[in-house]
């Protein structure tokens, strides 16, 4: 399988480009989508869905446009949006048999065996016969997650994943997703965490204010970082003109000043040793320093 991403741009009403001249290619596998909350990462996974179209440039899965083929897109595609919400009355089972039969599972006896294996490997089999909409946060994550897997699609596109789910779960899922990714399939994860993407996907993105900023693999990344990411113990005068000039990543009290992580350039004034970088610092490194104070 092959998307083809080429020049999209997503313009909302009022003028807001949320994405602008994206090119991207993504085959089997688990592909990252990563970048800050409005990178722009819905209104992609909106676009490749068929669910909203671009205003410019195209998407090709296996050389097809997808405003051309929607309908057969559709049923290839399982999708979970972030914002998923259960919108009819029904048992688990009964809802996934519901999913099934839209993603075109015609045979009921077929339908019965995935159902229950499906449960199974979210966890929810004793649930099943528990209303969708009384299951607890983690449980209806699990559950939109075996919806956007029920039909066997080709491509699974899952929006923010791992929100809302405790350590454990979290683990689990990321676990449940690199299953498949062994066979003809893609996965594409969208997310604002890190550690989501550095366990998981072979191929990743970097999506900052609607623009793309890094396409390859998370080591090569991470690589790219080297030598951009420092350890050094400071007084407090020092820390209070560091903080301005560069993203502080680990700040850990010690004697009268601070034992601090920091990415960027290494300013003359203090000493500091190089730190062998992992994807959190390259990912701080790749953004604006506006990111600067964020809580990795
Ligand atoms: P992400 O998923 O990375 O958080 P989104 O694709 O949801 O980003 O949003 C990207 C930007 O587009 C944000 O600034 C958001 O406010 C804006 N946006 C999203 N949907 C709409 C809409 N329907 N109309 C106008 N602006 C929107």
């Amino acid at each position: 399988m092959q998307i083809e991403i080429k020049n999209l741009t997503k313009t909302y009403a009022g003028g807001f480009k949320a994405l602008d001249q994206v090119n991207l290619s993504i085959t089997n596998g688990m592909f990252g989508l990563l970048g800050p909350n409005g990178a722009g990462k819905s209104t992609l996974m909106r676009i490749l869905v068929t669910l909203m179209q671009a205003s410019e440039g195209e998407v090709l899965i296996d050389g097809r446009d997808i405003g051309k083929y929607r309908k057969e897109i559709r049923k290839m595609v399982g999708y979970l949006p972030q914002d998923f919400r259960f919108f009819a009355k029904l048992k688990s089972w009964e809802f996934l048999d519901y999913a099934a039969r839209l993603g075109g599972m015609s045979s009921r006896k077929e339908r019965r065996e995935r159902v229950d294996e499906m449960l199974e490997s979210v966890g929810l089999f004793e649930f099943r016969n528990r209303m969708a909409n009384k299951l607890s946060g983690g449980m209806k994550r699990r559950l939109g997650i075996a919806q956007a897997l029920i039909a066997h699609p080709s491509i699974i596109i899952v929006d923010e994943p791992t929100t809302g789910l405790d350590p454990e779960e979290r683990i689990r899922f990321r676990n449940l997703l690199s299953d498949l990714g062994r066979s003809e399939t893609i996965i594409i994860l969208s997310t604002h965490i890190v550690g989501d993407i550095s366990s998981t996907c072979n191929q990743m993105a970097l999506l900052n204010e609607g623009s793309l900023i890094y396409q390859g693999t998370p080591d090569k990344l991470v690589e790219l970082a080297k030598g951009h990411v420092w350890r050094s113990e400071v007084t407090p005068v020092q820390y209070e003109q560091l903080k301005e000039e560069v993203p502080i990543i680990s700040t850990i009290p010690s004697g009268g000043g601070w034992e601090i992580q920091f990415v960027g350039e290494k300013p003359s004034y203090i000493d500091a040793i190089p730190v062998e970088p992992n994807l959190e610092h390259a990912y701080v490194h790749y953004m604006d320093n506006k990111l600067a104070h964020w809580n990795l």
